[in-house]
């Protein structure tokens, strides 16, 4: 068998079974955005990586230096913030062509400089290689109070399904050949573990359907969506008619967002306080694994539970 016919996420299961977990420190292990351990002290550490490659993840120069360290850095930010988390220190290991520039890797590191400022993580050592492409692997520590932890997996029948900002702009930059730099939600996540106590919080990275996919096979419940509240912006609608691409499809496929996505039993009112808006864009039903599209003329569609999928030959 192929990793093309296993799938990413095949694969990850198939890991997880080799790899036994046997710690009582380890709160939660593989199958949430970063790994819980309870070391001493009231607070939990939150554990977490990602990579970026080239030619995977990005292309130069379509991206930056300074918008690939920035990216690193964001999409291992957006872990910790889906969990609820405050990340703390970071190891940022670099794989680099030898002909690159002094001056690019200057760049990159800028890049991770002014995001790791912005939120106070100390960068404390990482690691130096060559390699024939770029590769940008950060790991990251961070903690979280016991009570705010979000899961992916306590959501209930009858919970709020809500998303922070809007989605699909990520996709309509990309498909137009411009970049955004994602902004990762780590003060919303506080906000939301504390004030609106999420059963279960998630970051887009895949797009809309296949987190809340995730969402619902680890709480083990369904979920329904309707069309018309899921928020795109007035500048994603006409970026996608441009382009000819459905602003639904890059909402629910396009992925890259790095919004939050959680469900909530009750939704006071949705806090003025935050700077980015909260839309309550679905109800998490009984219904196992089932996901559904409910549409104006209130029809329900199959959603499927698709994004982007390494090791998948047609991709998005
Ligand atoms: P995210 O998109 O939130 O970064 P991923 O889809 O990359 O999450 O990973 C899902 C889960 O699988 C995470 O808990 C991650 O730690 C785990 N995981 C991914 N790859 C591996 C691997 N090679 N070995 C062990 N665990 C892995
Ligand atoms: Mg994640």
């Amino acid at each position: 068998m192929k990793l093309k016919d296993l799938g990413e996420f095949g694969l990850i299961k198939r890991l997880a079974e080799t790899i036994s977990i046997n710690d009582a420190q380890v709160v939660a292990g593989i199958g949430d955005d970063a790994a819980v351990i309870k070391v001493d002290g009231p607070k939990l550490t939150l554990f977490t990586t990602d990579s970026l490659i080239e030619d995977v993840h990005f292309t130069r120069p379509a991206l930056s230096a300074y918008q690939i360290g920035w990216k690193a850095l964001a999409v291992n930010l957006s872990d910790i913030a889906a969990m609820g988390g405050v990340p703390e220190h970071g190891l940022v290991s670099i794989g680099l062509p030898s002909q690159t520039s002094v001056d690019f890797v200057d760049s990159l590191y800028q890049g991770i400089k002014d995001l790791s400022d912005k939120f106070k993580v100390n960068i404390v050592g990482g690691d130096t290689v060559s390699s024939p492409q770029l590769i940008v692997n950060i790991s990251l520590l961070g903690e979280v109070e016991e009570e705010y932890l979000a899961l992916r997996s306590g959501a209930k029948a009858g919970d709020k399904v809500l998303v922070t900002g809007d989605l699909g702009g990520s996709a309509a930059h990309r498909l137009a050949g411009k970049h955004l730099s994602p902004q990762p939600r780590v003060e919303e996540g506080r906000a939301i573990v504390k004030r609106l106590w999420p059963t279960s919080m998630i970051d887009i990275s895949d797009g809309l359907a296949s987190d809340l996919g995730r969402i619902c096979e680890s709480s083990q419940v369904g979920a329904k969506i309707w069309l018309e509240k899921i928020p795109v912006s007035e500048k994603t609608r006409q970026m996608s008619e441009q382009l000819g691409e459905d602003f639904v499809r890059l909402a629910l496929e396009g992925g890259e967002d790095y919004e939050l996505l959680f469900t909530a039993q009750r939704v006071p009112e949705l806090t003025s306080e935050m700077d980015v808006s909260l839309t309550v864009i679905g109800e998490i039903t009984d219904q196992k694994g089932k996901l559904s599209l409910i549409d104006k003329e209130r029809k329900s569609h199959p959603l499927k539970s698709k994004g982007y999928e390494h090791f998948e030959e047609n991709r998005f």
